[in-house]
């Protein structure tokens, strides 16, 4: 059998052609990144684990009128997506504080914002992604007004759709990003929402414990990332199979506490 056409090769992820024109195969790898690549490592069983958390986000808020690019997932680690133009635009919300925002203003971390914050990051990996204010974005074309206002439009529905899913099961959403896409129906271009929504781009705190069920145990050399994005995983009531599946054994639990 031929080999099938990679198109692109990420970080967390491989795209392939698809069986139809307009449509891509998304293949979720085990490679986890951090600081812009600076750090690498391998975190086994994360691509299987995201491409079903993904999964079962999108179709969520499929059912809530956000349109993305998940068509369908195929196996244990691809998914059948719509092919768009990437827009060139990392879009972070935030509703604690933490990470580079905290940094860089100085304030501690878990200081709970009084509202919403929407952030845009280029996406560029030579220049570290850097921040960037919607002048940046209109000016130098990379969306126009109206691409703008869905997208940021739509990054607060998810938060908020998000938010609710989440503490629905004991977890805070303190940070996500999103990355969109443009489709053409003739000449008509519509922006949905395209990549991944997984513990790799997101902060996720037990609301309980605070424990950090994110990329962030990479990221700061905690441990336990596999049975982080396992606990994510089992609190959304995926992977209820049985053994073979990716649900924590009592092994897991320990490492995830230290113990
Ligand atoms: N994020 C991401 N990819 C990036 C940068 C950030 O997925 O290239 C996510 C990150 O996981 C977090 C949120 O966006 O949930 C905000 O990240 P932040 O700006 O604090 O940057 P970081 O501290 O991760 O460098």
């Amino acid at each position: 059998m031929a080999r099938r056409r990679q198109i692109y090769e990420g970080k967390a992820k491989i795209l392939y052609e698809g069986p139809e024109p307009g449509t891509l195969i998304q293949y979720f790898k085990d490679d986890a990144t951090a600081f812009n690549a600076q750090k690498k490592g391998t975190i086994n069983g994360k691509g299987v684990l995201n491409n079903r958390i993904s999964e079962h986000v999108f179709t969520l808020l499929g059912g809530i009128g956000i349109p993305t690019h998940f068509i369908r997932r195929l196996n244990m680690r691809e998914q059948l997506i719509r092919q768009v133009e990437i827009v060139p635009i990392e879009v972070v919300v935030r509703n604690v504080v933490a990470g580079s925002l905290s940094k860089r203003l100085g304030i501690e971390e878990g200081t709970p914002l009084p509202r919403t914050i929407v952030e845009y990051y280029y996406k560029d990996d030579a220049l570290g992604d850097p921040m960037v204010t919607d002048e940046h974005i209109l000016a130098f074309g990379w969306a126009n007004q109206e691409e703008l206002h869905d997208m940021a439009d739509m990054a607060i529905r998810v938060n908020d759709f998000l938010s609710g899913l989440f503490a629905g099961i004991g977890i805070r959403l303190v940070d996500f990003k999103l990355e969109f896409g443009r489709i053409w129906d003739n000449d008509y271009g519509r922006i949905i929402l395209a990549d991944e929504i997984s513990p790799d781009g997101c902060r996720l705190w037990d609301i309980q414990s605070g424990e950090k069920l994110d990329k962030d145990r990479f990221r700061r050399d905690l441990g336990g990332e596999v049975e982080a994005y396992q606990e994510v995983a089992r609190r959304l009531g995926l992977f209820p199979e049985g053994p073979d599946s990716a649900v924590l054994d009592l092994e897991s639990h320990r490492k995830l506490r230290g113990k």
